[in-house]
Protein backbone atom coordinates (compact mmCIF):
# COMPACT_ATOMS: atom_id res chain seq x y z
CA UNK A 1 0.00 0.00 0.00
CA UNK A 2 1.38 3.23 -0.87
CA UNK A 3 0.75 5.17 2.09
CA UNK A 4 2.90 8.55 1.57
CA UNK A 5 0.37 9.07 -1.63
CA UNK A 6 -2.45 8.73 1.17
CA UNK A 7 -0.69 11.20 3.53
CA UNK A 8 -0.04 13.48 0.56
CA UNK A 9 -3.91 13.05 -0.78
CA UNK A 10 -5.05 14.16 2.83
CA UNK A 11 -2.54 16.65 3.53
CA UNK A 12 -3.30 18.12 0.41
CA UNK A 13 -7.40 18.72 1.32
CA UNK A 14 -8.60 15.79 -1.12
CA UNK A 15 -10.88 12.88 0.01
CA UNK A 16 -9.75 9.49 0.15
CA UNK A 17 -11.95 6.77 -1.71
CA UNK A 18 -13.65 4.16 0.13
CA UNK A 19 -11.21 1.64 -1.38
CA UNK A 20 -8.54 3.68 -0.08
CA UNK A 21 -9.84 3.96 3.42
CA UNK A 22 -10.99 0.35 3.97
CA UNK A 23 -7.47 -0.68 2.97
CA UNK A 24 -5.11 1.49 5.12
CA UNK A 25 -7.31 0.78 8.46
CA UNK A 26 -7.25 -3.17 7.52
CA UNK A 27 -3.42 -3.09 6.63
CA UNK A 28 -2.77 -0.78 10.12
CA UNK A 29 -4.52 -3.19 11.97
CA UNK A 30 -2.37 -6.01 11.23
CA UNK A 31 0.97 -4.29 11.74
CA UNK A 32 1.32 -3.80 7.69
CA UNK A 33 2.08 0.59 8.37
CA UNK A 34 4.50 1.80 11.12
CA UNK A 35 2.81 3.64 13.46
CA UNK A 36 4.70 7.03 12.26
CA UNK A 37 2.98 6.93 8.67
CA UNK A 38 -0.32 6.55 10.50
CA UNK A 39 0.20 9.17 12.96
CA UNK A 40 0.93 11.85 9.67
CA UNK A 41 -2.17 10.28 8.38
CA UNK A 42 -4.38 11.11 11.52
CA UNK A 43 -2.61 14.50 11.63
CA UNK A 44 -3.45 15.57 8.39
CA UNK A 45 -7.20 14.09 8.85
CA UNK A 46 -7.35 16.13 12.02
CA UNK A 47 -6.41 19.58 10.08
CA UNK A 48 -8.00 18.06 6.95
CA UNK A 49 -11.08 16.60 8.49
CA UNK A 50 -13.08 14.07 6.41
CA UNK A 51 -16.48 14.45 4.91
CA UNK A 52 -19.68 12.56 6.04
CA UNK A 53 -19.03 10.30 3.23
CA UNK A 54 -15.64 9.06 4.30
CA UNK A 55 -16.68 9.37 7.78
CA UNK A 56 -19.14 7.21 7.29
CA UNK A 57 -16.60 4.79 5.14
CA UNK A 58 -13.67 4.93 8.46
CA UNK A 59 -16.54 3.75 10.93
CA UNK A 60 -17.59 0.83 8.28
CA UNK A 61 -13.86 0.03 8.04
CA UNK A 62 -13.47 -0.03 11.70
CA UNK A 63 -16.14 -1.65 12.50
CA UNK A 64 -15.33 -4.97 9.80
CA UNK A 65 -11.77 -5.27 11.61
CA UNK A 66 -13.12 -7.67 13.72
CA UNK A 67 -16.53 -8.84 14.35
CA UNK A 68 -20.11 -8.12 14.46
CA UNK A 69 -21.88 -9.56 17.59
CA UNK A 70 -25.45 -11.51 17.20
CA UNK A 71 -27.27 -11.16 20.07
CA UNK A 72 -30.41 -11.84 18.35
CA UNK A 73 -31.03 -14.79 21.00
CA UNK A 74 -32.00 -12.32 23.64
CA UNK A 75 -35.46 -11.06 23.82
CA UNK A 76 -34.85 -7.95 24.81
CA UNK A 77 -34.36 -4.61 23.31
CA UNK A 78 -30.76 -3.76 22.77
CA UNK A 79 -29.41 -0.56 23.53
CA UNK A 80 -26.16 0.87 25.03
CA UNK A 81 -25.48 4.58 26.02
CA UNK A 82 -22.15 5.87 25.36
CA UNK A 83 -20.55 9.40 26.58
CA UNK A 84 -17.74 10.92 25.25
CA UNK A 85 -16.03 11.69 28.04
CA UNK A 86 -15.67 14.35 31.03
CA UNK A 87 -14.72 15.04 34.78
CA UNK A 88 -16.73 13.05 37.30
CA UNK A 89 -18.79 11.28 34.48
CA UNK A 90 -19.68 8.40 36.39
CA UNK A 91 -23.35 8.44 34.89
CA UNK A 92 -22.96 4.64 33.17
CA UNK A 93 -22.18 2.96 36.34
CA UNK A 94 -26.10 4.09 37.48
CA UNK A 95 -27.43 3.76 33.75
CA UNK A 96 -26.25 0.16 32.46
CA UNK A 97 -27.84 -1.67 35.68
CA UNK A 98 -30.69 0.60 35.61
CA UNK A 99 -31.58 0.59 32.10
CA UNK A 100 -31.06 -3.62 32.75
CA UNK A 101 -33.21 -3.59 35.36
CA UNK A 102 -36.13 -1.51 33.37
CA UNK A 103 -36.00 -4.05 30.60
CA UNK A 104 -33.17 -3.24 28.10
CA UNK A 105 -30.36 -5.55 27.33
CA UNK A 106 -26.99 -3.49 27.71
CA UNK A 107 -24.28 -4.76 26.57
CA UNK A 108 -21.43 -2.10 27.36
CA UNK A 109 -18.08 -1.94 26.02
CA UNK A 110 -16.41 1.30 27.97
CA UNK A 111 -13.28 3.00 27.71
CA UNK A 112 -10.28 3.87 30.13
CA UNK A 113 -9.49 7.00 31.34
CA UNK A 114 -6.72 8.91 29.70
CA UNK A 115 -5.80 12.54 30.28
CA UNK A 116 -8.25 14.52 32.70
CA UNK A 117 -10.91 12.82 32.11
CA UNK A 118 -12.22 9.55 33.91
CA UNK A 119 -13.00 5.94 32.42
CA UNK A 120 -15.66 3.43 33.42
CA UNK A 121 -13.01 0.64 33.24
CA UNK A 122 -11.14 2.04 36.22
CA UNK A 123 -13.93 3.06 37.78
CA UNK A 124 -15.23 -0.45 37.97
CA UNK A 125 -11.78 -2.12 38.86
CA UNK A 126 -11.34 -0.16 41.97
CA UNK A 127 -14.45 -2.98 42.89
CA UNK A 128 -11.74 -5.61 44.67
CA UNK A 129 -12.25 -8.54 41.93
CA UNK A 130 -14.12 -7.09 39.31
CA UNK A 131 -12.77 -8.07 36.05
CA UNK A 132 -13.14 -5.96 32.64
CA UNK A 133 -11.38 -8.22 30.56
CA UNK A 134 -13.62 -11.17 29.10
CA UNK A 135 -13.87 -13.24 26.50
CA UNK A 136 -16.71 -12.82 24.39
CA UNK A 137 -18.55 -16.25 25.65
CA UNK A 138 -18.49 -14.77 29.25
CA UNK A 139 -19.88 -11.20 27.98
CA UNK A 140 -22.73 -13.35 26.82
CA UNK A 141 -23.28 -15.71 30.00
CA UNK A 142 -23.11 -12.49 31.96
CA UNK A 143 -25.80 -10.38 30.16
CA UNK A 144 -28.01 -13.34 30.09
CA UNK A 145 -27.83 -14.02 33.83
CA UNK A 146 -28.29 -9.96 34.42
CA UNK A 147 -29.17 -8.21 31.13
CA UNK A 148 -25.87 -6.17 31.27
CA UNK A 149 -22.35 -6.59 31.25
CA UNK A 150 -19.64 -4.04 31.44
CA UNK A 151 -16.39 -4.90 29.64
CA UNK A 152 -13.46 -3.00 27.80
CA UNK A 153 -12.44 -3.60 24.14
CA UNK A 154 -11.38 -6.92 23.00
CA UNK A 155 -9.12 -8.29 20.23
CA UNK A 156 -12.21 -9.46 18.50
CA UNK A 157 -14.55 -6.32 18.61
CA UNK A 158 -13.52 -2.93 16.56
CA UNK A 159 -10.13 -3.39 17.30
CA UNK A 160 -8.92 -1.16 15.00
CA UNK A 161 -10.41 1.44 17.10
CA UNK A 162 -7.81 -0.07 19.97
CA UNK A 163 -4.72 0.83 18.13
CA UNK A 164 -6.27 4.02 16.48
CA UNK A 165 -7.11 5.36 19.71
CA UNK A 166 -4.12 4.43 21.85
CA UNK A 167 -2.09 6.53 18.63
CA UNK A 168 -4.05 9.48 18.77
CA UNK A 169 -3.99 10.02 22.05
CA UNK A 170 0.28 10.35 21.94
CA UNK A 171 -0.07 12.10 18.77
CA UNK A 172 -2.31 14.88 19.73
CA UNK A 173 -4.99 14.09 17.03
CA UNK A 174 -8.03 13.02 19.81
CA UNK A 175 -10.09 16.44 19.15
CA UNK A 176 -11.07 15.69 15.77
CA UNK A 177 -14.56 15.00 14.90
CA UNK A 178 -15.11 12.65 12.25
CA UNK A 179 -11.87 10.62 14.14
CA UNK A 180 -14.10 10.72 17.61
CA UNK A 181 -17.24 9.79 15.70
CA UNK A 182 -15.69 6.36 13.75
CA UNK A 183 -13.92 5.62 16.92
CA UNK A 184 -16.87 5.62 19.01
CA UNK A 185 -19.47 4.81 16.86
CA UNK A 186 -17.06 1.30 14.96
CA UNK A 187 -16.90 -0.34 18.77
CA UNK A 188 -20.48 0.74 19.52
CA UNK A 189 -22.20 -0.37 16.62
CA UNK A 190 -20.09 -4.03 17.16
CA UNK A 191 -21.77 -4.83 20.03
CA UNK A 192 -24.91 -6.03 17.95
CA UNK A 193 -27.04 -3.21 19.41
CA UNK A 194 -30.54 -1.76 18.05
CA UNK A 195 -30.36 1.52 19.37
CA UNK A 196 -27.89 3.46 20.96
CA UNK A 197 -28.09 6.88 23.29
CA UNK A 198 -24.93 9.75 22.83
CA UNK A 199 -24.10 11.53 25.55
CA UNK A 200 -22.09 14.73 23.90
CA UNK A 201 -20.69 16.45 26.68
CA UNK A 202 -19.55 19.89 26.33
CA UNK A 203 -17.55 22.34 28.29
CA UNK A 204 -14.18 22.86 29.68
CA UNK A 205 -13.48 19.08 30.76
CA UNK A 206 -15.07 17.14 27.59
CA UNK A 207 -13.42 16.89 24.60
CA UNK A 208 -15.88 19.14 22.65
CA UNK A 209 -15.12 22.87 24.30
CA UNK A 210 -17.95 24.28 22.68
CA UNK A 211 -21.56 23.84 22.07
CA UNK A 212 -21.58 24.48 18.22
CA UNK A 213 -18.28 21.46 18.01
CA UNK A 214 -20.55 19.30 20.30
CA UNK A 215 -23.34 19.54 18.13
CA UNK A 216 -21.44 18.99 14.99
CA UNK A 217 -20.09 16.01 16.51
CA UNK A 218 -23.68 15.03 17.66
CA UNK A 219 -25.05 15.46 14.34
CA UNK A 220 -22.51 13.58 12.84
CA UNK A 221 -22.95 10.38 15.21
CA UNK A 222 -26.67 10.28 14.80
CA UNK A 223 -26.28 10.64 11.01
CA UNK A 224 -23.88 7.68 10.49
CA UNK A 225 -25.60 5.72 12.84
CA UNK A 226 -29.13 6.00 11.38
CA UNK A 227 -27.42 5.48 7.94
CA UNK A 228 -26.20 2.12 9.98
CA UNK A 229 -29.73 1.28 10.67
CA UNK A 230 -29.69 1.82 14.23
CA UNK A 231 -32.11 4.18 16.23
CA UNK A 232 -29.86 6.77 17.53
CA UNK A 233 -30.66 9.50 20.02
CA UNK A 234 -28.36 12.03 21.47
CA UNK A 235 -28.34 15.12 24.35
CA UNK A 236 -25.93 17.04 24.45
CA UNK A 237 -25.36 17.60 28.15
CA UNK A 238 -22.60 20.28 30.22
CA UNK A 239 -19.22 19.52 31.61
CA UNK A 240 -18.09 23.04 32.55
CA UNK A 241 -18.36 21.63 35.88
CA UNK A 242 -17.93 18.10 37.13
CA UNK A 243 -21.06 15.83 37.24
CA UNK A 244 -21.91 14.84 40.61
CA UNK A 245 -19.36 15.45 43.65
CA UNK A 246 -16.83 12.69 43.31
CA UNK A 247 -13.95 12.77 41.03
CA UNK A 248 -12.20 9.40 41.70
CA UNK A 249 -12.41 6.04 41.09
CA UNK A 250 -13.63 4.50 44.21
CA UNK A 251 -15.32 7.66 45.22
CA UNK A 252 -17.68 7.90 42.32
CA UNK A 253 -18.54 4.16 42.53
CA UNK A 254 -19.60 5.20 46.01
CA UNK A 255 -21.65 8.45 44.54
CA UNK A 256 -22.73 5.63 41.51
CA UNK A 257 -24.25 3.53 44.61
CA UNK A 258 -26.01 6.50 46.71
CA UNK A 259 -27.43 7.48 43.08
CA UNK A 260 -28.54 3.65 42.50
CA UNK A 261 -29.99 3.99 45.88
CA UNK A 262 -32.38 7.00 45.14
CA UNK A 263 -29.65 9.40 47.57
CA UNK A 264 -27.66 10.68 44.41
CA UNK A 265 -26.51 14.22 43.68
CA UNK A 266 -29.14 16.19 41.56
CA UNK A 267 -27.18 16.98 38.78
CA UNK A 268 -26.05 13.57 38.52
CA UNK A 269 -29.75 11.88 38.59
CA UNK A 270 -31.13 14.53 36.33
CA UNK A 271 -28.42 13.16 33.74
CA UNK A 272 -28.96 9.51 34.47
CA UNK A 273 -32.83 10.01 33.92
CA UNK A 274 -33.07 12.13 30.84
CA UNK A 275 -30.45 9.48 29.29
CA UNK A 276 -32.05 6.38 30.12
CA UNK A 277 -35.60 7.71 29.71
CA UNK A 278 -34.34 7.95 26.27
CA UNK A 279 -32.85 4.34 26.11
CA UNK A 280 -36.39 3.23 27.26
CA UNK A 281 -37.81 5.22 24.83
CA UNK A 282 -35.53 3.61 21.84
CA UNK A 283 -36.04 0.06 22.88
CA UNK A 284 -39.91 0.73 22.56
CA UNK A 285 -40.34 0.08 26.58
CA UNK A 286 -42.05 2.95 26.72
CA UNK A 287 -44.02 5.79 24.09
CA UNK A 288 -43.31 8.93 25.82
CA UNK A 289 -40.23 10.78 27.60
CA UNK A 290 -42.54 11.24 30.33
CA UNK A 291 -42.62 7.17 30.70
CA UNK A 292 -39.17 6.92 30.38
CA UNK A 293 -38.31 8.77 33.14
CA UNK A 294 -41.10 7.89 35.55
CA UNK A 295 -39.52 3.98 34.81
CA UNK A 296 -36.28 4.91 35.50
CA UNK A 297 -37.63 6.55 38.77
CA UNK A 298 -39.16 2.86 39.40
CA UNK A 299 -36.45 1.01 39.03
CA UNK A 300 -33.95 3.28 41.66
CA UNK A 301 -37.02 3.38 44.20
CA UNK A 302 -37.97 -0.51 43.83
CA UNK A 303 -33.78 -1.42 44.49
CA UNK A 304 -34.13 -3.23 41.29
CA UNK A 305 -31.40 -1.72 39.53
CA UNK A 306 -29.09 -1.53 42.28
CA UNK A 307 -29.61 -5.62 42.96
CA UNK A 308 -29.00 -5.70 38.77
CA UNK A 309 -25.68 -3.76 40.14
CA UNK A 310 -25.03 -5.99 42.44
CA UNK A 311 -25.72 -9.23 40.57
CA UNK A 312 -23.27 -7.75 37.71
CA UNK A 313 -20.30 -7.44 39.77
CA UNK A 314 -20.63 -10.48 41.37
CA UNK A 315 -21.22 -12.15 37.42
CA UNK A 316 -17.83 -10.11 36.94
CA UNK A 317 -15.62 -11.79 39.49
CA UNK A 318 -16.59 -8.51 41.65
CA UNK A 319 -17.34 -8.19 45.72
CA UNK A 320 -21.03 -7.72 45.71
CA UNK A 321 -20.91 -6.65 49.07
CA UNK A 322 -19.40 -3.04 47.87
CA UNK A 323 -22.99 -2.16 47.86
CA UNK A 324 -24.12 -2.49 51.12
CA UNK A 325 -20.26 -1.36 52.62
CA UNK A 326 -18.08 0.63 51.68
CA UNK A 327 -15.18 0.20 53.87
CA UNK A 328 -14.83 -2.41 50.90
CA UNK A 329 -13.51 -0.23 48.61
CA UNK A 330 -10.18 1.00 48.53
CA UNK A 331 -9.53 4.19 50.97
CA UNK A 332 -7.43 7.26 50.89
CA UNK A 333 -5.17 7.42 53.86
CA UNK A 334 -5.57 11.34 53.99
CA UNK A 335 -7.99 13.92 53.70
CA UNK A 336 -7.66 17.09 53.09
CA UNK A 337 -9.69 20.05 53.22
CA UNK A 338 -9.43 23.14 50.49
CA UNK A 339 -11.80 25.94 52.64
CA UNK A 340 -13.39 29.26 50.80
CA UNK A 341 -11.18 32.22 51.69
CA UNK A 342 -14.01 34.77 50.35
CA UNK A 343 -18.39 34.80 51.60
CA UNK A 344 -19.96 34.83 48.25
CA UNK A 345 -21.68 32.43 45.48
CA UNK A 346 -19.48 29.62 43.57
CA UNK A 347 -19.56 31.01 40.33
CA UNK A 348 -17.32 27.82 38.56
CA UNK A 349 -15.34 24.91 39.40
CA UNK A 350 -13.55 24.52 36.41
CA UNK A 351 -13.85 21.05 35.03
CA UNK A 352 -10.75 20.32 33.26
CA UNK A 353 -8.60 21.49 35.52
CA UNK A 354 -10.28 19.46 38.25
CA UNK A 355 -9.90 16.62 36.12
CA UNK A 356 -6.13 17.20 36.30
CA UNK A 357 -6.31 17.48 40.16
CA UNK A 358 -7.62 14.82 40.32
CA UNK A 359 -4.75 12.87 37.83
CA UNK A 360 -1.90 14.53 39.56
CA UNK A 361 -3.47 12.89 43.16
CA UNK A 362 -2.84 9.38 41.46
CA UNK A 363 -6.47 8.88 39.91
CA UNK A 364 -5.74 9.19 35.97
CA UNK A 365 -3.11 8.33 33.36
CA UNK A 366 -0.28 10.37 32.80
CA UNK A 367 0.91 7.55 30.43
CA UNK A 368 -1.45 4.69 28.65
CA UNK A 369 0.92 2.27 31.51
CA UNK A 370 0.70 4.37 34.20
CA UNK A 371 -1.17 2.69 36.98
CA UNK A 372 -4.00 3.89 38.46
CA UNK A 373 -4.55 4.57 42.15
CA UNK A 374 -8.54 3.54 42.67
CA UNK A 375 -8.36 5.52 46.47
CA UNK A 376 -7.75 9.01 45.70
CA UNK A 377 -9.62 11.92 44.26
CA UNK A 378 -12.10 14.80 45.26
CA UNK A 379 -15.59 15.15 46.81
CA UNK A 380 -17.09 18.55 46.13
CA UNK A 381 -19.52 19.86 49.05
CA UNK A 382 -20.11 23.12 47.00
CA UNK A 383 -20.93 23.20 43.28
CA UNK A 384 -21.85 26.06 41.17
CA UNK A 385 -24.78 28.19 42.33
CA UNK A 386 -24.23 27.27 46.08
CA UNK A 387 -23.39 30.20 48.52
CA UNK A 388 -20.61 29.87 50.88
CA UNK A 389 -18.95 31.21 53.52
CA UNK A 390 -15.85 32.38 54.18
CA UNK A 391 -14.07 28.79 55.83
CA UNK A 392 -16.70 26.74 54.85
CA UNK A 393 -14.90 23.34 52.76
CA UNK A 394 -15.58 23.65 49.02
CA UNK A 395 -13.98 20.40 48.11
CA UNK A 396 -12.11 17.32 50.01
CA UNK A 397 -8.53 16.14 48.96
CA UNK A 398 -8.61 12.47 49.31
CA UNK A 399 -4.79 11.55 48.66
CA UNK A 400 -2.21 8.43 49.92
CA UNK A 401 0.76 10.10 48.48
CA UNK A 402 0.57 13.50 51.28
CA UNK A 403 3.66 14.79 48.73
CA UNK A 404 0.90 15.81 45.37
CA UNK A 405 -1.37 17.10 47.37
CA UNK A 406 0.11 20.76 47.55
CA UNK A 407 0.30 20.88 43.60
CA UNK A 408 -2.67 19.47 43.02
CA UNK A 409 -4.60 21.88 45.39
CA UNK A 410 -3.01 24.63 43.50
CA UNK A 411 -4.35 23.76 40.43
CA UNK A 412 -8.10 23.47 42.16
CA UNK A 413 -7.80 26.48 44.22
CA UNK A 414 -7.04 28.23 40.67
CA UNK A 415 -10.18 26.94 39.25
CA UNK A 416 -12.51 27.95 41.87
CA UNK A 417 -14.29 31.41 41.26
CA UNK A 418 -15.92 32.83 43.84
CA UNK A 419 -18.77 35.48 43.10
CA UNK A 420 -20.62 38.17 45.37
CA UNK A 421 -22.97 38.06 43.41
CA UNK A 422 -25.96 35.10 43.46
CA UNK A 423 -25.47 32.58 40.60
CA UNK A 424 -27.55 30.40 38.96
CA UNK A 425 -26.55 26.82 38.34
CA UNK A 426 -25.66 25.61 34.27
CA UNK A 427 -28.49 24.06 32.70
CA UNK A 428 -27.75 20.40 32.41
CA UNK A 429 -28.70 19.12 29.00
CA UNK A 430 -28.48 21.50 26.53
CA UNK A 431 -29.80 20.16 22.91
CA UNK A 432 -30.79 16.77 21.38
CA UNK A 433 -31.09 15.00 18.21
CA UNK A 434 -32.63 12.11 16.95
CA UNK A 435 -31.78 11.92 13.43
CA UNK A 436 -30.02 12.88 10.27
CA UNK A 437 -30.95 16.08 9.13
CA UNK A 438 -33.55 16.94 12.07
CA UNK A 439 -32.79 20.45 12.58
CA UNK A 440 -31.01 20.10 16.31
CA UNK A 441 -32.89 21.72 18.90
CA UNK A 442 -31.09 23.71 21.04
CA UNK A 443 -32.36 23.88 24.62
CA UNK A 444 -29.77 26.20 25.48
N1 LIG B 1 -14.34 8.24 23.19
C1 LIG B 1 -14.01 7.28 22.28
O1 LIG B 1 -14.41 6.14 22.43
N2 LIG B 1 -13.30 7.64 21.22
C2 LIG B 1 -12.86 8.89 20.99
O2 LIG B 1 -12.23 9.14 19.99
C3 LIG B 1 -13.19 9.87 21.95
C4 LIG B 1 -13.94 9.52 23.05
Amino acid sequence: MDTPRLIRKKRDGHALSREEIFDFVECYTRGGIPDYQCSALLMAIYFRGLEPRETADLTEAMLRSGQVLDLSEFPQPKIDKHSTGGVGDKTSLVIAPAAAAGGLLVPMISGRGLGHTGGTLDKLESIPGFKTRLPLAEFRRVLAACGVSLIGQTDELAPADRKLYALRDVTATVESIPLISASILSKKLAEGIDGLVLDVKTGSGALMKSFEQARELAARMVGIGTACGKRVQELITDMSQPLGRAVGNALEVIEAIETLRGRGPCDLVEVCRELTARMFLLGDLERSLEGGRARFDAVLASGRALDSFARVIAEQGGDPRVTEDYSRLPAARHVDSLVARADGYIAGLEAEAMGRASMMLGAGRERVDSVVDPAVGLVFEKKVGDPVRTGERICAVYSNDRGRVPAAVQVIRAAIVISPEPVNAPPLVLGEAWREGSAHRSLK
